[in-house]
């Protein structure tokens, strides 16, 4: 088995080598990839890791009260959980597209595991030819950039929302912001003009690569994109952030989300997602629902629930 020497290792000093030399390949802890085949496309679901995001923060105008018993009557423990972050890498003739890059090492420690479980399933980082963003949050661009401030996926292109590269690129948005985002929105612009060469900006409806095309889904940002994946007559969406949870989405859509900038267009666009998807039958990759965020959308009731497959 070769044995891959890291930069991260030789930076550390011979000691770390070392010791990356002794104890078993960090692969060995990783998460195993989801699979499956959409006509002529095979849809690979890696793991970033998870996140901490407390309840106060995902649904700061809830009573925890509401939200613990929303959970009990779906059979789910009273605790907030920690946030998924499912990675999906799109492979389509020669093309291999990931959508989203995580959050590399500087955002959370328990996230910006992409790298290690890309090694583990063995796809190598300098295969993948476009990076196509939803949208420029901290948990979906930052992990372009390796700790060297180097491109992660060095022979990619990237796709980002017009409107996301307009509004993060506006020197005006940091102070715009509340004072717990401000950070996020100067690293997103530093992160964004390092990659600024090599990025197309594309709009909605917009074919963004083989069989892939950008789905307005605006109020979680600015530019929100989902990605409707389509091959051979079958369909399947990306939906980015629109759905963060698997029972509030689907069951209170209308409950307004901490993470959404725009939380009243957030509710609006969560709801025309949950219909499409519920009335054209179509899979969903949900980024932050629990692993690996890959099910169906039916109705209950006047809501929805999430079936995952
Ligand atoms: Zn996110």
């Amino acid at each position: 088995m070769p044995i891959h020497l890291h930069r991260r290792h030789l930076l550390a000093g011979t000691g770390a080598v070392l010791s990356a030399l002794a104890l078993p390949h960090p692969a060995r802890a990783a998460i195993a990839p989801f699979r499956r085949r959409l006509g002529a496309i095979e849809l690979t679901v890696i793991s970033d890791g998870v996140l901490n995001a407390p309840m106060s923060f995902a649904l700061p105008e809830t009573p925890a009260a509401d939200a613990i018993a929303l959970f009990a009557a779906h059979g789910h423990p009273p605790e907030w959980p920690q946030p998924q972050t499912n990675v999906s890498l799109i492979k389509i003739g020669n093309e291999l597209v990931l959508i989203d890059a995580g959050s590399g090492s500087n955002f959370q420690p328990t996230a910006g595991k992409l790298a290690e479980n890309m090694e583990a399933a063995g796809i190598d980082p300098a295969t993948i030819t476009k990076v196509v963003f939803s949208h420029c949050h901290p948990d979906h661009l930052w992990g372009a950039i390796d700790e060297f401030n180097d491109e992660r996926f060095a022979k990619a292109s990237y796709v980002v929302p017009a409107l996301e590269w307009d509004f993060w690129l506006n020197p005006n948005t940091p102070d715009s912001l509340p004072e717990a985002f401000k950070g996020a929105a100067l690293g997103n612009a530093r992160i964004l003009k390092r990659l600024e060469a090599k990025v197309e900006r594309r709009n909605a409806n917009d074919a963004v690569a083989p069989g892939l095309s950008y789905v307005e889904t605006f109020g979680h940002t600015p530019g929100h994109m989902a990605v409707l994946v389509e091959s051979e007559g079958q369909h399947l969406m990306i939906g980015g952030d629109v759905l963060t949870h698997g029972v509030v989405s689907f069951a209170r859509p209308e409950w307004r989300t901490g993470a959404d900038h725009d939380k009243d267009r957030g509710i609006a666009t969560r709801r025309r997602l949950l219909d499409r998807l519920a009335t054209d039958k179509h899979a969903l990759v949900g980024f932050h629902l629990p692993w690996p965020g890959h099910g169906m959308v039916e109705r209950s009731g006047t809501a929805f629930r999430f079936v995952p497959l």
